[in-house]
């Protein structure tokens, strides 16, 4: 959103909405502005512990702050910081930040951070924390890596506690049709001729926001001393005046909120209790009390013309300070155009009024003759214009020189109608003297003689540009995406609406509606950068309108992905086309500066059959159906949705549920493969493979269930959970064969385990506590994971094998690693995956690309398990090719722990 053209004398209203999208703005800025200080103070500081002078520089800052290494184990912690979460210095200094948070940031969140940490970017969002007394709270926080002169690095938090607000807003009105009400309202306020039509017309507009049946606006009358109510609707009264209004011994509510010019929220009890059964700043209740009472001032330049109230008698919490301050916002703009419309009459009911009001007034007024020259402008004219009276009354033609020239055709119609009426009026373009371009309203009227011969056409011209760009800047902001221009999710949903209401009055109508998520966005994003990613993201916006009809809408719904809303289908079929369309129109390569990509992407179809009847329904279902398309890992799929999709997603959630559970009743246990030797036939190790004994289902594989665990991040506490149970199983081992002191453990670790960066610490705990001496332990790491993020992976692998660990390459060949990164990489063993020992024959392509890989790694170094032999015929390639090591059923398939320990002690005797 640019702020450059917006004007900064806005006008009430506009204030008001700018408000709102204000407010984000300042406070990111704000929340900014305190990470530059500190960055900078830092900066100046010679020693990477925290400097002496930072305490004092944040110590009364409301905002919290907090220092971490890169490992995330707190260095500094400012008292607000204390203050809320409820920890003492002492119980967060030293501790791991992550202890706290990481559960509590979803994984992909917590990706998006960490890759953004470490490449030197900042990472901006929500965090949900836990107080020490376990509440959660809310952080709107900034974290930045501060990288100190002797090569070590901070993170540094600044953060906001943002609990309460966001629990508010949930309850009340969405931004988004905060924003739409006020814009309606702006509308309208400016449009209504006569006051008679504008507040019916408001009523009419907040009905659709609030429950507001009795809502009445109340004027004050100051020549006859009273309160006169031209707009009252009310289930229980309705009121002509209230008199004597000046004498503070008439009471109203009305009156109370005119006199002390605030919004008042009150309810019955409000009124009943206290000493004299009124709550302080109540003086009294004319008429019969509402269960609830809001009312607003209307005021117009500071002065106070009246008041305007909605009140509930069923439901005293009817109401929140959150609609006072609605409400509020909206009275600025009524009041105005109620200003403005009384203004108007004055200005029919007396020349000289309309003199002195036109020369002061906010427009410019013209007096013109029925020949069409101008006898009279308002001396505003060289405020609005920049031009002199002369210049306009010497020339006939000098306004129409001002316009744009779009705009000239109607402003020449316009002024050339015979016979102008109040209610026309038309919006220019001109340029003002110093070149700017303003927007102008002109609303002309003949006025006649008493005879009824013309004496000339009156024209008042406003300027209205602060409104103009107000108007577009909502209405188009506030429903399409900044990046792309397409829809958003807000005026997708609401087509989609539009979609369902013609569906069920058309029995023979069809849409559908496309979900469509771009495949590997996120690795696109990572390797070419987010500024190569956001021209992906407008380019596949464009190849997607090029696809649809004008009536369709493409929308983006977030992030990569995309929603196309197909309207008036001939049959279910043409969407399949389209889609396939789509499919076509990305698959062309995609160039940008010197790069060129090739994108494919994963579609979720909805047919108008599927009988959905809300928008939200749909949307759900589109992504189930997307979530089917995108099943084992598969890209570049179309899927329609189906009522067995719904069911298979339900028992997704339910499974993942359960898995929960299970962690908790130990309900997973460990089986241990073993590893051999080629040359000597010996045991050498063992992988640790989990299991999942269930109540119901008996044993579950893992490929059933840590997908799941990875989605939901439970893999952190089950790949916790094994390791801790294989490590121990293993020093055991080596305890009662003090011989077999150089088995080697392997243990599978998840992506999502792999770029938690508390897992050094957590690897070096359950080393200490189970006795297993480190280089007994190797890690297996999927080629995939490594590759998702080669450059955070590399440091990763350094520090982990700092520990005197050993590292494995696990499935390789089934990832992209290339020559460059494998000589960097810290690790020993590559395992060839399975899917190449399975089809190896003689002279087979397998066989060739086993070779090449049994090459490579005698090149630099590194040991060779082909995992997965069943034959015999396998054994005897995998011998030719002088492999070091082998695991597979062909030896032995996952055992027990005490069948496993019982092979070693068979092997040790025999
Ligand atoms: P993996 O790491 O590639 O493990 C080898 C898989 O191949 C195991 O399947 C093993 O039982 C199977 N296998 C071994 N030899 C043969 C053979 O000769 N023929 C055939 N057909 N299969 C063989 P499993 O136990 O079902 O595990 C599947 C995958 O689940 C593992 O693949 C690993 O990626 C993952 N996994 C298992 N346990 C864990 C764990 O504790 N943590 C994590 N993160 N992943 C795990
Ligand atoms: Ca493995
Ligand atoms: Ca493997």
């Amino acid at each position: 959103m640019g702020t450059d053209n917006t004007p900064d004398h806005c006008t009430e209203p506009v204030v008001h909405c700018h408000d709102e999208l204000q407010t984000l703005r300042q406070r990111y800025a704000r929340l900014r502005r305190e990470h530059d200080d500190l960055l900078r103070l830092m900066q100046q500081g010679q020693t990477t512990r925290i400097p002496a002078w930072l305490p004092s520089v944040v110590e009364h800052s409301p905002t919290l702050v907090l220092v971490t290494d890169l490992e995330g184990t707190v260095e500094y912690a400012n008292p607000m910081f204390c203050d809320i979460s409820g920890f003492s210095t002492d119980e967060v200094v030293g501790q791991s930040v992550f202890t706290h948070t990481s559960k509590m940031l979803p994984p992909a969140e917590r990706d998006r951070m960490m890759r953004a940490l470490i490449h030197g970017r900042e990472w901006r969002g929500l965090l949900r924390q836990c107080k020490k007394d376990g509440d959660c709270y809310w952080l709107d926080a900034v974290i930045r890596r501060h990288d100190n002169p002797d090569g070590t690095a901070n993170l540094v938090g600044i953060m906001e506690d943002v609990t309460e607000r966001l629990n508010t807003r949930s309850e009340g009105l969405s931004n988004e049709r905060r924003l739409g009400l006020l814009y309606r309202i702006a509308n309208v306020v400016n449009v209504s001729p006569s006051i008679d039509e504008l507040f019916p017309t408001i009523h009419r507009i907040l009905l659709e926001y609030i429950a507001a049946p009795n809502f009445y606006i109340a004027l004050i009358d100051k020549d006859n001393d009273r309160l006169v109510f031209p707009y009252y609707m009310d289930e229980m009264e309705s009121f002509l005046e209230i008199r004597g209004i000046s004498d503070p011994a008439t009471k109203s509510l009305t009156l109370d909120v005119i006199r002390s010019g605030t919004p008042l929220l009150i309810n019955a009890q409000d009124v009943d209790a206290g000493g004299d059964g009124l709550r302080e700043g109540v003086s009294g209740v004319v008429g019969t009390m509402s269960a609830v009472w809001l009312g607003v001032p209307l005021m117009v330049s500071g002065t106070i013309i009246g008041a305007m109230a909605i009140q509930d008698y069923h439901n005293p919490h009817q109401y929140t300070e959150q609609d006072a301050d609605l409400l509020a916002a909206i009275s600025g703009q009524v009041a105005l155009s109620i200003e403005r419309i009384r203004m108007e009459d004055a200005l029919r009911c007396s020349e000289k009024r309309y003199r002195t009001v036109s020369d002061s007034a906010f427009g410019l007024e013209t007096w013109c003759s029925p020949g069409g020259r101008m006898l009279y402008v308002s001396t505003s004219c060289l405020r609005l214009t920049g031009y002199a009276e002369e210049d306009f009354l010497a020339d006939p033609q000098f306004m129409l020189g001002l316009l744009h020239r779009d705009d000239v055709p109607i402003w020449t119609q316009f002024m050339e109608t015979d016979e102008h009426s109040d209610t026309d009026s038309i919006d220019v373009r001109f340029f003002r003297k110093d070149g700017r371009m303003r927007w102008l309203n002109v609303v002309c009227r003949s006025v006649f003689d008493d005879d009824g011969s013309p004496l000339g056409v009156r024209c008042s011209m406003r300027d209205i540009t602060d409104r103009k760009s107000l108007e577009r800047r909502l209405s188009y902001e506030s429903l399409h995406d900044t990046l792309t221009g397409l829809a958003n999710r807000e005026l997708c949903l609401d087509r989609i609406r539009q979609v369902l209401a013609r569906s069920k009055r058309r029995p023979d109508y069809h849409y559908a509606v496309v979900f469509l998520d771009i495949d590997r966005f996120r690795v696109i994003n990572d390797s070419l950068g987010h500024a190569f990613g956001d021209s992906v993201l407008r380019e596949t916006g464009l190849r997607l309108l090029h696809c649809v009809r004008s009536l369709d809408t493409v929308c983006r719904f977030g992030g990569d992905q995309f929603i196309l809303l197909l309207d008036e289908l001939e049959s279910p079929r043409e969407a399949i086309t389209a889609v396939h369309r789509v499919r076509e129109a990305l698959a062309k390569p995609l160039t940008i500066g010197d790069r060129s990509i090739r994108l494919t992407a994963s579609f979720g179809i909805v047919l108008s059959q599927s009988g959905c009847t809300q928008p939200e329904e749909i949307l759900q279902n589109a992504n189930i159906a997307l979530y089917e398309a995108r099943r084992e890992d598969r890209r570049n799929h179309i899927k329609v949705f189906t009522t067995r999709m719904r069911e298979r997603a339900a028992r997704t959630m339910f499974f993942e549920n359960d898995l929960r559970r299970a962690i908790q009743n130990k309900e997973f246990y460990v089986l241990y493969q073993p590893i051999l030797s080629i040359k000597t036939g010996e045991v050498v190790g063992f992988e640790a493979l989990c299991r999942w004994r269930h109540p119901i289902h008996g044993e579950i594989l893992p490929s059933d269930f840590i997908p799941h665990a990875e989605d939901t991040g439970d893999i952190i506490d089950l790949g916790l959970l094994v390791l801790r149970q294989a490590c121990a199983t293993m020093a055991e081992w080596q305890t009662a064969y003090p011989s077999r002191a150089d088995l080697v453990l392997s243990v599978n670790l998840s992506a999502v385990q792999f770029s938690q960066p508390s897992l050094v610490d957590q690897i070096t705990c359950i080393l200490d506590e189970t006795g297993l001496t480190p280089s007994c332990l190797k890690l297996e790491i999927t080629e995939t994971a490594i590759m998702r993020n080669a450059e955070s992976a590399l440091v990763m692998l350094k520090r982990l094998k700092a520990l005197g660990i050993q590292l494995s390459i696990d499935d390789f060949g089934t990832g992209y690693c290339s020559l460059s990164y494998l000589l960097q990489f810290p690790v020993n063993t590559l395992k060839v995956d399975r899917s190449f020992i399975v089809d190896m024959s003689k002279g087979s392509q397998n066989t060739e690309i086993v070779r090449i890989v049994l090459a490579l790694a005698r090149t630099i170094g590194l040991d060779v398990v082909a995992e997965g032999v069943e034959q015999a015929d396998q054994l005897d390639l995998l011998k030719g090719l002088s492999c070091d090591f082998v695991q597979g059923f062909y030896f032995s398939r996952p055992l027990e722990s005490t069948a496993a320990k019982a092979l070693i002690a068979g092997a040790r005797t025999s």
